[in-house]
C-alpha cells in the first residue's frame, strides 16, 4: 500500500469504529436515564475535559484549580469512563439528591414577583413579554429606567439575563436580586438613582421557563428546554458559528444537543429579539457553577477582535468578585451557538456568562445558607458594569441630517493609524462604544465614503462624540 492509501484506510477506520459506537451508545443513552452524578479528578485538565466532551458526558461544574470535573451520566457511561481508566473521585446515585429548596423561584413565582415589582414601582419598572415557550409559558423581561414606557436616545441598554439552564436555579435569584436593588434603593441611594435614569436596564430573570418547570416536577438535573420532547440546550442553539466546532451534540439525548437549526427555539429566538431592539452595550448571562467569568469567543482558539477591553473588563469583574477569567476554550471546553459569541457578533454588545457558586454549592444548594450570600458577592460585578457606561468611552446620536443610520459605520483608530473596531451605528442613530483609555481618531463612514473625522483623548470618562 502507498502512503496516501495506508492514511486513506486510518481515516476511514477511525471513521468507521468511531460512529459505530455512536450509533450503539445512541441505541443505549436512549433506552436508559441519566442518574448517576460522579466526581472525576483529572491528571491533566485540559485533556481530560476534553475527553469527557467527545465522549458527550454531562459536565455541571469544575474546579479548575483542582483539576475536577463533576458529571452526570448513564450507568454505560460512567462504566466507559471506568474501562478508559478515568479517575472517579466519588459517587451518588439521583435518590441521594436533595430536592429542590421550595424557596427557589418556578416559572409562575417569577410572574408574580414581576408584576408585584411593576405594581409597586411604576414610574421606573415596566414589564413586557419578550416571548413564549413551546409549553406556552410567557418569557418575561422587566425594564427599569426613569421615563421607563419610552426609548430615550439618550441613555444606553444593558441586560442581565438567567436561566438558560433549568437546573442552574441559584441563577434568577442574581436577577431578581439586580431588580430588587434597583427599585429598593432608588429613592435613597445617589449613586442607585443615578444608575436607573441614566441608563435602559433590562433584566430577564428566567428564559428557559420550560425546563425548569421540568425541575419542580422532579426532574431536578434538567438542563434543556422541553421542546419536541427531547429538549435543545437553548446555549448552544444560537445561530453565530452554530455547529461549527465541536461546541454542541448533534444527538437528541445529549445535554448539549443544540436543535434541529441555528436559532430554533422560542427562547433563543426571544432573547435575539430582545437584543436587536435594545441594542445594549453590555451584557451579563448568569448560570451555575464552578465560580468563573466567561467571555467570547467559545470556539478554540478564537478570541474576540475587542479583546484588550472584553478580556480586560471581564478581568475586572473576575477580581471584583474572585471569580477566574477567560474563554469557555481555556476554562471547560469549547462551545458552539452560545449567546455571548452570538450578541458580540452581531450586535457588538460586550457580554459575559457569571457561572455563580462553587462545586461544593453545587447546581441547587440549600437556600437559607447561600441564597443572600451569593447575590451579595455578585453586586460589584454588575454595578462595575454599571459605572462602566458613564467611563472610558464615546457615545452620541447622529442626528436627521443622516437618514437610515445604520448604514452608518464608525471606524475607530488608535493614535498610531491601527483600525480597533468598525462600529456600526444603531437604527435608532445612537452609538456608544467603550474604549481604553487613550487617543483615538474616530472616522464615520458610509460604506467607502468618509463622511467626517474626529480627535478625542479619553482620560476615564465618557465622552460625547458627535459629528
Ligand atoms: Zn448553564
Amino acid at each position: 500500500m502507498t502512503k496516501s492509501w495506508q492514511s486513506l484506510a486510518i481515516v476511514l477506520g477511525l471513521t468507521l469504529s468511531s460512529s459505530m459506537v455512536s450509533a450503539n451508545s445512541q441505541h443505549k443513552f436512549q433506552e436508559t436515564k441519566r442518574s448517576r452524578y460522579a466526581t472525576v479528578k483529572f491528571t491533566d485538565y485540559k485533556s481530560g475535559m476534553l475527553k469527557l466532551q467527545e465522549l458527550e458526558v454531562d459536565v455541571a461544574g469544575v474546579d479548575i484549580k483542582n483539576k475536577l470535573a463533576d458529571i452526570f451520566v448513564t450507568t454505560e457511561q460512567l462504566n466507559k469512563l471506568q474501562d478508559l481508566k478515568f479517575n472517579i473521585v466519588s459517587e451518588k446515585s439521583e435518590k441521594d439528591f436533595k430536592a429542590v429548596d421550595e424557596e427557589y423561584k418556578s416559572p409562575s413565582e417569577i410572574e408574580t414577583i414581576l408584576k408585584s415589582w411593576e405594581k409597586s414601582h411604576p414610574e421606573i419598572a415596566k414589564l413586557h413579554v419578550i416571548g413564549q415557550s413551546s409549553e406556552g409559558r410567557n418569557i418575561y423581561a422587566l425594564k427599569i429606567s426613569d421615563n421607563v414606557s419610552v426609548r430615550e436616545t439618550e441613555e444606553s441598554a444593558l441586560l442581565f439575563n438567567s436561566m438558560h439552564h433549568a437546573r442552574e436555579v441559584m441563577s434568577p435569584e442574581v436577577s431578581l436580586d439586580i431588580i430588587e436593588t434597583l427599585l429598593s434603593k432608588y429613592s435613597s441611594d445617589l449613586k442607585i438613582q443615578n444608575y436607573v435614569d441614566s441608563n435602559e436596564i433590562w433584566v430577564v430573570p428566567m428564559l428557559n421557563v420550560d425546563g425548569n418547570a421540568k425541575v419542580w416536577n422532579g426532574d431536578n438535573m434538567w438542563r434543556k428546554n422541553t421542546n419536541y420532547g427531547h429538549g435543545v440546550d437553548i446555549n448552544r442553539n444560537y445561530p453565530y458559528l452554530w455547529s461549527s466546532c465541536k461546541g454542541s451534540s448533534g444527538w437528541t439525548w445529549s445535554s448539549t444537543y443544540r436543535g434541529p437549526e441555528a436559532g430554533s427555539e422560542p427562547e433563543t429566538k426571544a432573547l435575539m429579539n430582545l437584543v436587536k431592539n435594545i441594542r445594549p452595550v453590555f451584557d451579563i448571562s448568569y448560570h451555575a457553577y464552578s465560580e468563573i467569568v466567561i467571555y467570547p469567543m467559545g470556539c478554540k482558539g478564537k478570541r474576540t477582535h475587542t479583546k484588550e477591553v472584553v478580556e480586560g473588563i471581564g478581568k475586572e469583574i473576575g477580581s471584583l468578585v474572585n471569580y477566574g477569567p477567560g474563554t469557555a476554550w481555556e476554562l471547560l471546553y469549547s462551545v458552539d451557538g452560545s449567546d455571548i459569541d452570538w450578541m458580540y457578533n452581531a450586535y457588538q454588545v460586550i457580554p459575559y456568562v457569571l457561572e455563580v457558586n462553587s462545586r461544593s454549592q453545587g447546581f441547587q444548594p440549600s437556600y437559607s445558607q447561600w441564597r443572600d450570600k451569593t447575590v451579595k458577592r455578585n453586586r460589584p460585578a454588575w454595578m462595575h458594569l454599571l459605572d462602566k457606561m458613564g467611563g472610558s468611552g464615546v457615545r452620541g446620536i447622529l442626528d436627521e441630517t443622516f437618514p437610515t443610520p445604520e448604514n452608518y459605520q464608525i471606524a475607530v483608530k488608535k493614535a498610531d493609524g491601527t483600525t480597533l473596531q468598525n462600529y456600526k451605528v444603531n437604527p435608532d442613530g445612537t452609538y456608544h462604544i467603550i474604549l481604553n483609555e487613550g487617543s483615538y481618531e474616530f472616522i464615520l463612514q458610509k460604506g467607502r465614503d468618509q463622511i467626517s473625522t474626529k480627535s478625542l483623548i479619553l482620560e476615564g470618562v465618557r465622552k460625547n462624540l458627535q459629528f
